[in-house]
């Protein structure tokens, strides 16, 4: 698989963004988000909404065809290594080589060891580009639109550790929140703190946890 150097910051962000939205949404899958690009112009976008649903890629070559535009050629950005096996859904390195895109960027590999940097070999063998973005090429101390230290890439990843964490371990991603006082205490005498009303970031993240919220 070759290493490309035009892995673009812009649209890997724009396929975070989008694979955001699905978020909570697509267990047991991950949430994924796609954008074609074509003359530096993206001309389709999609992400995974839920399970048995379209995949982001297949989404995003529809939603191209929907707006009246082609996608031969074109790159496709997507968060996570496209899936090479049937499932529920066509695999997505089918629809792809059939769409006739070119070039297929992909921020993460798939962390499950049966599919991993198999996408990569089958669109290759099919004529289609591949690159997945090395640490030269990371976007760390580039362009992150976040203001922090995270880059696109790791955001892809972040998107995708509970389902990592399952298929490399058989093991739930667990996050711990406790509403807590100033002094440390989780509890009162009496049992649970009183008046806790979870903020709505709050709600957001248990919803993509699976959890309840009280
Ligand atoms: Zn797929």
């Amino acid at each position: 698989m070759k290493i490309s150097e035009k892995f673009d910051p812009c649209f890997a962000w724009r396929a975070v963004e989008l694979a955001a939205r699905g978020e909570g949404h697509t267990r047991p899958n991950p949430p994924v988000g796609a954008v074609i690009v074509r003359g530096g112009k993206i001309v389709g976008e999609g992400w995974h909404r839920r399970c048995g649903g379209d995949h982001a890629e297949v989404a995003a070559i529809k939603d191209a065809a929907r707006r009246g535009e082609s996608v031969r050629g074109a790159t496709l950005y997507v968060t996570l290594e496209p899936c090479s096996r049937p499932g529920r859904v066509g695999a997505c390195t089918d629809a792809i080589v059939a769409a006739g895109i070119g070039r297929v960027a992909f921020a993460v590999r798939d962390p499950n060891p049966v599919n991993s940097g198999r996408a990569g070999r089958v669109l290759s063998r099919a004529g289609v580009e591949c690159a997945v973005p090395s640490r030269a090429n990371t976007l760390e101390g580039k362009w992150d639109p976040s203001g922090g230290m995270a880059s696109a890439l790791a955001a892809a990843r972040r998107l995708i550790a509970p389902f990592a964490k399952y298929v490399t371990t058989g093991m739930p991603y667990v996050t711990v929140k406790l509403a807590m006082s100033l002094d440390g205490k989780s509890a009162t005498g009496a049992g649970t703190r009183s008046g806790y009303r979870p903020r709505r970031r709050e709600r957001s993240r248990d919803a993509s946890a699976s959890a309840w919220t009280r």
